[in-house]
């Protein structure tokens, strides 16, 4: 899982310990739609995995596999893009 994912780590360790001054949690909601069956799934997301995370989720209702790509934007709020596997 975590091949080829140790650059972006470290640049973002450092700009989310840059961002620190509010206290973000460590833990946010998501959520996308998934393409198979329509439905708004929720997904946590831990933010101090990093700034940009891809990873593959099955979809709770329908089981089918999502890409995800997350991004943790400046006010740390997540963006999902989600992408039929
Ligand atoms: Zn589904």
């Amino acid at each position: 899982m975590k091949h080829k994912m140790d650059e972006h780590l470290q640049v973002s360790r450092l700009r989310l310990s840059a961002n620190r001054h509010d206290m973000q949690p460590a833990e946010v909601e998501a959520h996308y739609i998934c393409d198979s069956c329509g439905e708004e799934i929720v997904v946590p997301i831990d933010v101090t995995e990093g700034l940009h995370q891809d990873y593959v989720e099955d979809c709770p209702i329908c089981c089918n596999p999502m890409m995800l790509h997350v991004d943790i934007l400046e006010d740390g709020q997540p963006l999902i893009t989600s992408e039929h596997e």
